[in-house]
């Protein structure tokens, strides 16, 4: 059993997924809309497409799902296809080194049937260029032979929907954006939201709770369900080290300090972060590549994983010349606000 020191040294919002997050994540994933707490403006819209695609025995418009890691994107794809009561198929941007290879996943496909590449904003150009005629007329343009010789063939494939989700949809090139019909924004979470996903997981988990003890970790889940979801193991097993192995909010409160997390939901990196911009840069503005080589953390982690949250809650803003602290994250780590922030905005 696992002590709070080790406990402490645990990675608590790792960005990569490792197989522990992966079968906590398995057991818990909704598998039909209506399990899907929240996002209703994009359930509604799933709704119907889902509906007039099952009624017309066609597949679904492609859709675009994009926003911050652990919104429930890769949830909502393996959603679509059960709703759609079609298959499955799920990959990820990197994974799709070739032309070929996609080639390979595409002709496979059952006629509407799903596929969900993750991170499709890492797809090389020679694959994003072989996806768009496969999207647009379920076509795969394949060049055969080279030089003068070469000749182009088209091999027709089977009606299928991509369900495609980036944390960085600025990254995506705007041919791509413009072959989805649908795309959506995944928005962060309220406390009673991620108090319904969380009441669930403890029960399908049978880690035994009091409502206020799991309101405790949803307060301090940065609005994120996977993070909620994590957060509900550690404090799990903090309470059975050290308490009675029900969380209660006392325990929930115990453990998730001894985490480091705040009553923000702030991790020790995000308070680093925010001292670092203000104690090192005067507040800001900075850019982001000196943030992350000041923490010594990846840009595309801070950028994708840590900053959203802070942008969200009104610690920092993004402004043209970079990243600014605003007065919320003076109070919040209790230094003197020294004034207006407005002239360092644009
Ligand atoms: P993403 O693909 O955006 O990184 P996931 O779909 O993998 O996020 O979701 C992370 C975890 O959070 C999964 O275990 C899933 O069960 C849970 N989850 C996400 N969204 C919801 C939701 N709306 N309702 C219930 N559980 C959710």
């Amino acid at each position: 059993m696992a002590s709070t020191d080790a406990l402490k040294k645990r990675e608590i919002f790792s960005a990569v997924e490792d197989e522990e997050t992966r079968r906590i994540e398995e057991d818990v994933r909704p598998k039909r809309l209506d399990e899907y707490v929240g996002q209703e403006g994009l359930k509604r819209i799933l709704r119907y497409s889902i509906q007039a695609a099952r009624v017309r025995g066609e597949a679904m418009d492609h859709v675009l799902l994009y926003g911050p890691p652990g919104l429930g994107k890769t949830t909502l794809a393996a959603i679509i296809a059960n709703e759609l009561e079609a298959g499955f198929k799920r990959t990820g941007g990197p994974m799709i080194e070739r032309a070929g290879d996609l080639a390979a996943i595409l002709t496979n496909m059952e006629e509407r049937g799903v596929l969900f590449i993750d991170e499709i904003h890492r797809l090389n150009r020679a694959v994003e260029e072989t996806l768009y005629p496969a999207m647009e007329d379920f076509r795969l343009d394949l060049i055969i032979g080279q030089g003068p010789s070469a000749r182009t063939m088209n091999v027709p494939l089977k009606h299928f929907t991509l369900v495609g989700a980036t944390t960085r949809s600025g990254l995506l090139s705007s041919a791509l954006r413009s072959r989805f019909g649908i795309s959506i924004r995944l928005e962060f979470y309220n406390q009673e939201e991620l108090l319904v996903i969380l009441e669930r997981a403890a029960a399908l988990l049978k880690v035994p709770a009091e409502k206020e003890g799991l309101r405790e970790v949803a307060l301090r889940a940065r609005g994120q369900p996977r993070s909620a979801i994590l957060l509900l193991h550690r404090v799990r097993d903090f309470v059975q080290v050290e308490g009675s192995g029900v969380i209660t909010d006392w325990y929930a409160r115990e453990a998730l300090d001894s985490l480091g997390i705040d009553p923000c939901g702030l991790l020790p990196l995000d308070r680093h972060l925010l001292q670092t911009i203000i104690e090192k840069f005067d507040g800001g503005p900075v850019g982001v590549e000196t943030i992350s080589a000041a923490l010594n953390e990846e840009k595309d982690t801070i950028e994708e994983v840590f900053e959203p949250f802070l942008l969200q809650q009104g610690f920092v803003q993004r402004t043209p010349r970079g990243r600014v602290a605003l007065r919320r994250a003076y109070d919040h780590l209790g230094v003197t606000y020294k004034g207006d922030v407005q002239g360092k905005l644009f």
